[in-house]
């Protein structure tokens, strides 16, 4: 029970009242876990990462991380987030080091693991570019080994692959599955691409919106590296889909005509089954 995430409620100020995001969540996820949260924009996904990571405080509940409460950010807990987000006039070891030299290690120590964690999502011969000449999943390798460096036990991605193009995503799909195997870190990951979620993580847990709230947990017991068109993975993206259908609807219905229901033929049935920015 490495994090414990007890009756957590959110509430924001929207258009002049209090508005719950995210009631009652509970859950408990375990040393190694990869586990991503799933469910339509707007559901609270980032939100309860936030929470979990310190930056956000919960109105109801807490977190508990090891037996700590969490009140805030902490190093045990980093975070890799859709826009990678380096400072530009740094080169890219400067960048994965800058955080091992605010912590006191020292410049040739931070070097040497800047190096070594930069060969691991393949960048070593990159590492004195600087960002601007680097592509969008170059600069993800980044903000990912300038979270790994850190060793930190979890590692927290807010839709770290949301931005990037399709084989850009579908090779760091399977660089994180390495990472996850050779590292052991316990991983939550937001994403709203069931294909995403089905062939990263062990666990899936369903959030459901207005209010958000988990509404279901699949376990993924199949070994990785996964297969992109594997039948069983195949399968529950489908009863995926279904469970999340009714929830998809209901941002739907607030959009357009109450009448509105989602078929299979209705939405992008295409290999990624993303629910889109809209629903
Ligand atoms: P998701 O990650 O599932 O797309 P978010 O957690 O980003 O959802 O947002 C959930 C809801 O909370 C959305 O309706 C969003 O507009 C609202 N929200 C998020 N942050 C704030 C904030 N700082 N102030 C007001 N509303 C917010």
């Amino acid at each position: 029970m490495a994090i414990q995430i007890k009756g957590i409620g959110k509430s924001f100020p929207q258009n002049g009242k209090q508005t719950n995001v995210l009631v009652n969540v509970n859950l408990t996820v375990n040393d190694g876990d990869f586990v991503s949260l799933l469910g339509p924009s707007g559901c609270g996904k980032s939100t309860l990462l936030n929470i979990i990571a310190g930056l956000e405080k919960s109105t109801l509940g807490e977190v508990i991380v090891d037996q700590q409460v969490v009140t805030g950010p902490a190093s045990d807990r980093v975070m890799v987030f859709q826009e990678a987000a380096l400072f530009p006039w740094l080169s890219v070891i400067d960048n994965v080091m800058f955080g091992l030299k605010i912590k006191g290690v020292s410049s040739k120590q931070a070097e040497e693991m800047a190096q070594e964690t930069l060969k691991m999502v393949h960048l070593g011969r990159f590492t004195k570019a600087h960002p601007h000449e680097l592509s969008g999943g170059m600069k993800q390798r980044v903000a990912i080994a300038r979270a790994l460096v850190m060793n930190p036990k979890y590692l927290l991605m807010d839709e770290p692959f949301g931005a990037l193009d399709e084989q850009t995503k579908l090779l760091l799909h399977s660089e994180l599955q390495d990472i996850w195997q050779k590292t052991k870190k316990t991983i939550i990951f937001v994403t709203h691409s069931i294909h995403e979620a089905v062939q990263l993580s062990n666990r899936i847990v369903l959030l459901g919106t207005r209010p958000g709230r988990i509404i279901k947990e699949f376990a993924i017991p199949y070994s990785q590296p996964r297969g992109k068109n594997d039948p069983n993975l195949t399968y529950i993206e489908g009863q995926i889909f279904d469970d999340l259908k009714v929830e998809i609807e209901k941002v739907m219905q607030e959009e357009v005509d109450h009448d509105y229901h989602v078929t299979p033929n209705r939405l992008p049935w295409s290999s990624d089954r993303d629910m889109g920015s809209h629903i």
